[in-house]
């Protein structure tokens, strides 16, 4: 993420600010122009028929409803179709959490240039995501609610939200790493792999790379939870879990392609430099817009010098590695391959991405 300064004040901003700190001006974000603006009252930006998101006061959403949409939500919130029963304190709170963590993902979605509707679009499998949580009924059973991707459909349970509950999720499935943004990275992977890859020429590739996805889901999926990963499977997949079925690989690897690019962009913005991997190679503030570099290598050579040293980094205040993973040469294609896709979807849509129905 890059930093943002005040427009009145300049001081430092953060993504989630939807006041200045410093000159308590009162802040909206607009998300395709990548700016922060300064309001008038509640409802507007001086001087403009910019609207602040419906959502604004219920859960803090702090960005600015694009110009000329109908909609009463931003272009994150308008994605959402489902939401918990807001009366209930916690509930709000735990979607709210979602709800900052989907503008993360809307913001690295903007800049990838991939496809995203500006208005609600209620077609067949469209981008949409329900955030609910589990519900108890009178009888004393719960209905519970699966984190998942079905048709553009994204569920994630807001108990996620929960420090401690995805803790012990986290504890309990074995994994080092587990956040909310990572959720949605990974299943909007799902719903992209639909829309970029399913039925397109370049299934062939897709399937060279990660295997082939035609073999059973739900059968892949019970044993994987049954025996676990293989042995050696460091050497060809990002997480154990990618190791389940093709379409979990290529999701984590998604993810991860969004961290590295996501990463590397906050790291240029604060000025951390590590030493490139290979002497003599450019060093990181050398490297443009990592969302627009023509090879994935580029991303991956500040990538690794970068993590050795955040993990030191998080190792001296003795708390868990800031990327408990390794990159070897058959994920790095992998990585490439997901590179590959998005530069491919930028050259097609270098004009609008967006598409206003
Ligand atoms: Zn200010
Ligand atoms: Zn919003
Ligand atoms: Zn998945």
């Amino acid at each position: 993420m890059r930093r943002f300064l005040c427009p009145n004040c300049n001081n430092q901003i953060h993504f989630d600010n939807n006041q200045c700190v410093s000159c308590g001006s009162v802040l909206g974000y607009r998300p395709l122009q990548d700016q922060f603006v300064l309001l008038n009252g509640e409802f507007g930006e001086a001087g403009s028929a910019s609207r602040t998101c419906v959502n604004r006061d219920l859960i803090n959403c702090n960005w600015l409803c694009e110009h000329g949409s109908q909609s009463k939500l931003c272009l994150s919130c308008l994605h959402t179709r489902k939401i918990p029963d807001t009366s209930d304190n916690e509930k709000r709170r735990r979607w709210g959490r979602l709800e900052r963590a989907k503008r993360r993902l809307f913001y690295a979605l903007i800049k990838f240039d991939l496809p995203l509707a500006v208005e609600r679009d209620n077609s067949e499998g469209s981008l949409h995501f329900e955030l609910l949580g589990n519900e108890s009924h009178p009888n004393g059973n719960e209905k519970r609610v699966m984190t998942g991707h079905y048709n553009g459909r994204i569920t994630i349970n807001i108990d996620e939200a929960d420090d401690a509950i995805r803790e012990k999720n986290r504890t309990a499935l074995g994994e080092p790493y587990r956040a909310l943004i990572g959720h949605f990275r990974h299943e909007v992977a799902h719903y992209y792999w639909d829309r970029l890859i399913a039925g397109k020429d370049v299934i062939s590739a897709c399937r060279a790379c990660f295997g082939d996805e035609r073999q059973d889901y739900s059968q892949a999926l019970k044993a994987y939870y049954a025996n676990g990963p293989g042995p050696d499977w460091q050497q060809s997949y990002v997480s154990a879990y990618a190791s389940a079925h093709p379409w979990e690989d290529f999701a984590e690897t998604w993810a991860h392609y969004f961290h590295i690019v996501g990463g590397l962009e906050t790291a240029r913005a604060y000025g951390l430099n590590p030493q490139p991997l290979h002497p003599g190679a450019p060093v990181l503030e050398q490297l443009e817009d990592p969302y627009h570099v023509s090879d994935h290598l580029q991303l991956i050579q500040h990538w690794i010098p970068l993590t050795v040293a955040m993990n030191a980094m998080n190792r001296s205040m003795g708390i868990s590695d800031y990327y408990p993973f390794v990159l070897s040469p058959q994920i790095s294609e992998k990585l490439k391959f997901v590179h590959d896709l998005i530069v491919v979807q930028q050259q097609s849509v270098k004009v609008a991405p967006f598409s206003a129905k």
